[in-house]
């Protein structure tokens, strides 16, 4: 894996990195809006807890995909980066140039969603 490859990858995580802080920022922001303009009666109140539980749950995605762009990162700091977290072997690159976040090759990335 070249030095290039990496500071590539490594400039894609740290774009995406920041897009996903502003977004989680943007909606915690926005959530405490709309909590604050609430009218607080008993049909609104359906309505904004299934509003929340989206966002909760767009929230979350957001925010574990921010922890595979941090570990990714880590990788990269400690000279990892490209080499699979499980079985130590070389991730293909064209598979890191899908998904720059990747820490696990494709055979342990399948098992562990099969175990899942
Ligand atoms: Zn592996």
């Amino acid at each position: 894996m070249s030095a290039e490859f990496v500071e590539e990858m490594k400039e894609r995580l740290m774009a995406e990195r920041s897009d996903l802080m502003h977004k989680l920022q943007r909606d915690a922001q926005r959530f405490k809006t709309e909590c604050k303009t609430g009218s607080g009666d008993s049909v609104d109140l359906a309505s904004d807890e299934s509003a929340f539980k989206k966002m909760e749950a767009a929230n979350k995605l957001d925010a574990n995909r921010l922890t595979a762009v941090e570990n990714a990162l880590k990788r990269i700091s400690e000279n990892k980066y490209g080499i699979c977290l499980k079985c130590g072997k070389k991730i293909p690159e064209e598979r890191l140039r899908a998904l720059p976040s990747a820490v696990l090759c494709i055979a342990c990335k399948t098992k562990d969603e099969r175990r899942r």
